[in-house]
């Protein structure tokens, strides 16, 4: 099987380089294209409790400063691993949704995440890779990552 675009979803976390020196790995062997993502969950979740007094009073602003800053850190950590910033993407939303859209208008064969290998009910609860999995468009790859951030 050979992967054309690769796809690599990271979060903020330490995780993140891991993840991005795998989809680059793949691709390199491969001669692919990497591009990377990044999601950021809408500010008005954060004031989930205050939603209905706030409503459109959610300051847009620190919304679009934090795309902004993930944007500058993304980039960067991308031009370490090889990755060309121009194909960074740091978009709001929920991340396995996001994930999936950028995916499709990407035309990715493969998405590249992380997952710590969780079992039982914590796999089935909080993970995105568990999410992204169930009506991706394409082939996932889940790499475990481990707590001190080797894979
Ligand atoms: P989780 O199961 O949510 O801890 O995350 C597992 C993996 O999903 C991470 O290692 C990333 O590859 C990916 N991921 C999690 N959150 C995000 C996010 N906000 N944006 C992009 N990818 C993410």
């Amino acid at each position: 099987m050979t992967y054309r675009k690769v796809l690599a979803a990271v979060d903020t976390t330490d995780e993140a380089e891991e993840v991005l020196k795998a989809a680059r790995e793949i691709a390199d062997d491969q001669e692919s294209s990497v591009s990377a993502i990044n999601v950021l969950r809408p500010m008005a979740d954060f004031y989930v409790n205050l939603y209905s007094i706030l409503e459109d009073k959610v300051d847009i602003g620190i919304e679009s400063q934090a795309v902004e800053h993930a944007t500058a850190w993304l980039s960067d950590l991308a031009k370490r691993n090889g990755i060309d910033a121009s194909a960074v993407n740091v978009v709001v939303g929920t991340p396995a949704v996001e994930i999936r859209r950028m995916a499709e208008e990407l035309h990715a064969d493969l998405i590249v995440l992380g997952t710590h290998g969780r079992h039982g009910l914590g796999l089935m609860l909080g993970s995105t890779a568990n999410a992204v999995l169930h009506g991706a468009p394409c082939d996932v790859l889940a790499v475990k990552v481990r707590v001190d951030g080797s894979t």
